[in-house]
Formats: C-alpha cells, sequence, structure tokens
C-alpha cells in the first residue's frame, strides 16, 4: 500500500502517513471500491434477489394453473398477482438474509475506516430498531438484523478501543428483547405487585 501524496510505503492501519505526515486517503466517500458502498450494493443486491425470486414463484405458479388456457380465456382463472402479502414476504426474507450478510462482515484494520462503519452500523441500527412494545413474533426477523447492526458497530468500536458507552438500562432492555419469555414473565409479575399494591392501599383507607 502506498501513501496517494508521497507514494512511499504505508501500513493499512495508518491514518497519517509516517513520510509526509499528510493524512492518508484511502477511499474518496463515492469511490465504487469503498467498503461501504460495497457493502451497501450487496444489501441491495439481496433484496433484488429475493423480488425475483418471489415473482418467479408466481409466474411459476400461473402458468402451471391447470385450465390456464382456458381460464385465461373465460376469465375464470385467479391468476396470482404481485400483492402485500408479497410485499411482506419480501421484507422478512430481506431481514434475514441481510442480518448473516451483517454478522458475516469483515472489518477492516484502518481506524478511518472502522469510524465509518461504525457510524453506517449505529445508523442501520436505529433505522431498524424494534421498539420493546413491537418486540413480537412479526418483528423476530427484524429485531434479529438490527441486533446484528448492533453487534457490528460493537465490534468496530472494539477494534477502536472505544468503551462500550452504552448504560445498564439499554442492555436490560436489549436483553430482554432477545428473550422475549422473560420480558412478558417480568411485565406480569409487576403487573400483579401493582395491583397487590392497589389492594392494600384500598383496604388501608377501608378500615
Ligand atoms: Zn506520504
Amino acid at each position: 500500500m502506498k501513501c496517494n501524496h508521497c507514494k512511499n510505503p504505508v501500513k493499512a492501519q495508518d491514518v497519517i502517513c509516517e513520510w509526509c505526515g499528510r493524512e492518508i486517503t484511502l477511499f474518496q466517500s463515492n469511490d465504487i471500491n469503498h467498503p461501504i458502498n460495497n457493502f451497501e450494493d450487496e444489501l441491495r443486491e439481496i433484496e433484488i434477489t429475493v423480488r425475483k425470486e418471489i415473482q418467479a414463484r408466481i409466474d411459476n405458479k400461473n402458468t402451471n394453473t391447470k385450465e390456464g388456457l382456458i381460464g385465461k380465456i373465460f376469465g375464470t382463472t385467479n391468476f396470482e398477482e404481485w400483492d402485500e402479502d408479497h410485499e411482506e414476504d419480501v421484507r422478512q426474507q430481506v431481514y434475514k438474509l441481510q442480518a448473516k450478510a451483517v454478522a458475516n462482515f469483515v472489518l477492516p484494520t484502518n481506524p478511518k475506516l472502522l469510524i465509518e462503519i461504525k457510524e453506517f452500523a449505529e445508523n442501520n441500527y436505529r433505522l431498524n430498531k424494534v421498539s420493546f412494545w413491537d418486540e413480537g413474533d412479526e418483528n423476530k426477523n427484524k429485531l434479529q438484523l438490527s441486533l446484528a447492526w448492533l453487534h457490528l458497530s460493537n465490534m468496530a468500536k472494539n477494534k477502536l478501543g472505544i468503551e462500550n458507552s452504552r448504560s445498564t438500562v439499554n442492555i436490560m432492555v436489549t436483553y430482554l428483547n432477545k428473550n422475549s419469555n422473560l420480558k412478558w414473565g417480568l411485565i406480569v409479575i409487576a403487573v400483579y405487585v401493582l395491583l397487590f399494591v392497589i389492594i392494600s392501599i384500598l383496604n388501608y383507607f377501608q378500615e
């Protein structure tokens, strides 16, 4: 690897060139070889592929309909069309596959790139975050994806040597979201405790 200013050899993890003292620019933000751009392309590719597969499934179903031609002529065959259910299917599969891609992302060694990836992962975590109350089976895959992003940003932070600044409450919420039975168990207990307190107070005033 060479410095982009003086062309002297530099290491992949260097931020400043030891020869000329200038900042080493590995990639311009619009560089097609930039790891984040490549990553974004891969994530987009996943969605495109899933859509194609589902469309192919619909087409296949429609051509293999028994009374295909006759039905077409008389308009009695219900041809399957792309609808909200397919859209939901796409979303769920994309969440699942993207979570896998994020989990398998290999972090670079250069600190500047690491910071960019950390920010990229944090943004995506925020975008896909599932709130405490929306967490359920229907959001299982989305939760998986958001946690994959969170994990990636934490890995980048670790590599950069940044102390994890997440609060205890935050960690607990994430933990409970991963363990939905425990979460609902605690909520039920909390409701019982609250009821018990209310009844005790009522009894106290009645006497
Ligand atoms: Zn240089």
